[in-house]
């Protein structure tokens, strides 16, 4: 009974996605589109129902009440077909915001004349269409929206009272037209308005994104040379590290310092000190794999670590940097000088957490200082 019970729920789950998926299409932006469509589609219910409500209350003429339905009917399968095949999808605005909004506005205006007796009421309806549509209209569609609204209007209200004078009365027509004309001019000018101030959200938005980009930098980035700061390679090597827990993935650190700095500051001054930091901090960068994390530490000491890499290949890669750093011309200030680094190297071992790995890589840096600079250490318990 149970399994009974659970066959014909899965069945009928399949007819009613099947369905779903007929109606609204399995594209969610098409679907999105579809269910406001469907939304207006049932405001025109209602108001076909009340057209009938009105015919058998003899408020309006059978012929006049059949081309709003016929209108209503054909015109919103047409927008429906257009929204539901995609064909929408080849035009500016998949949402046919614009086509719809002119559709209702020409619905309005047919009730307004079928409905002769109520239809001061109708004519409410204009104003809320185009309410709707400056949500995603230009504010150019809105005025021109609201001038054929009007154009249309004052024609048909000319038209109908030189025909019929005792349903539509020359004045109340006029009081109709210049009230409504009013209003809907108001709102072109509302939607400008409107459209101002979207225009500047956008832009304050767009502005903020770039200050949270900027601040974002600035939390993790060192000004001189643009790398990443000491808060950021730390936070990097303990990820480094825990990563190095969970997979086993090893990876290695080298804290770089150059050589005789100090000298380069008293001999060309600050500014060639200051062109060196991040001339070698771009020249270094440019050796390396994407994949590696090249940080200031602090002063002129960077801190480098490789991923998934073992001592033999960081070294071999930290040779390259010695060879070339050393025949780069890194200061524009002092073009003839030419620097060399010490470094110290050693590859992560699972009892060593940061602070561990960072001691032990400032002694391997010490000892390459200590051995004559220009070159790298690699950390071994037995040679400090
Ligand atoms: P060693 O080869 O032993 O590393 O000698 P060194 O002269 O490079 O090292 P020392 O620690 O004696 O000097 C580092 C100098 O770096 C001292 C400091 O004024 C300078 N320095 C630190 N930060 C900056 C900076 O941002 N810009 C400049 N121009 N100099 C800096
Ligand atoms: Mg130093
Ligand atoms: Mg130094």
């Amino acid at each position: 009974m149970e399994n009974l019970f659970e066959i014909m729920h899965t069945r009928w789950q399949k007819i009613t996605d099947g369905a779903y998926a007929l109606i609204f299409s399995t594209d969610s932006k098409r679907t999105t589109r579809i269910a406001r469509w469907m939304m207006t589609a049932a405001v025109y219910a209602i108001c076909l129902l009340i057209s009938v409500y009105a015919e058998q209350r003899g408020m309006t003429q059978r012929t006049a009440a059949r081309v709003l339905w016929a209108y209503i009917v054909l015109g919103m399968s047409s927008l429906y077909f257009f929204l539901r095949s995609g064909l929408s999808e080849r035009t500016q605005d998949p949402s046919l915001a614009f086509e719809q909004s002119l559709f209702a506005v020409i619905a309005i205006l047919i009730s307004y004349f079928t409905f002769s007796e109520v239809r001061g009421v109708i004519l409410i309806l204009l104003p809320l269409v185009l309410v709707f549509g400056m949500l995603s209209l230009r504010p150019a569609q809105t005025t021109w929206l609201s001038l054929v609204a009007i154009s249309i209007l004052g024609l048909s209200m000319v038209l109908m009272s030189a025909k019929f004078p005792q349903r539509f009365p020359a004045h109340l027509e006029a009081i109709s037209f210049l009230m409504l004309g009013s209003v809907l001019l108001m709102m072109s000018w509302i939607a400008k308005r409107i459209d101002n101030l979207r225009q500047r959200l956008r832009e304050q938005r767009a502005a903020l994104e770039q200050a949270l980009e900027r601040v974002h930098d600035l939390a993790v980035r060192d000004e001189l040379t643009t790398l990443f700061n000491r808060r950021y390679m730390q936070q990097a090597l303990a990820n480094s590290h825990k990563q190095y827990l969970r997979n086993g993935r090893v990876f290695c650190i080298a804290m770089i310092d150059i050589d005789n700095f100090k000298q380069i500051n008293d001999t060309c001054g600050h500014q060639a000190g200051d062109e060196v930091l991040s001339g070698f901090a771009s020249h270094a960068q440019d050796a390396l794999r994407e994949t590696d994390i090249l940080g200031r530490w602090g002063g002129e000491e960077f801190l480098l670590i490789f991923p998934e890499t073992g001592v033999l290949q960081a070294l071999a890669v930290l040779g390259r940097l010695h060879a070339c750093i050393g025949q780069i011309a890194l200061s524009a200030t002092a073009p003839e000088l030419r620097i060399s680094f010490s470094a110290g190297l050693i590859q992560n071992e699972a009892a060593m957490e940061s602070q561990g790995l960072l001691e032990c890589v400032d002694a391997a840096l010490y000892q390459a200082k200590n051995k004559g600079r220009n070159r790298t250490v690699v950390w071994r318990a037995e040679n400090i």
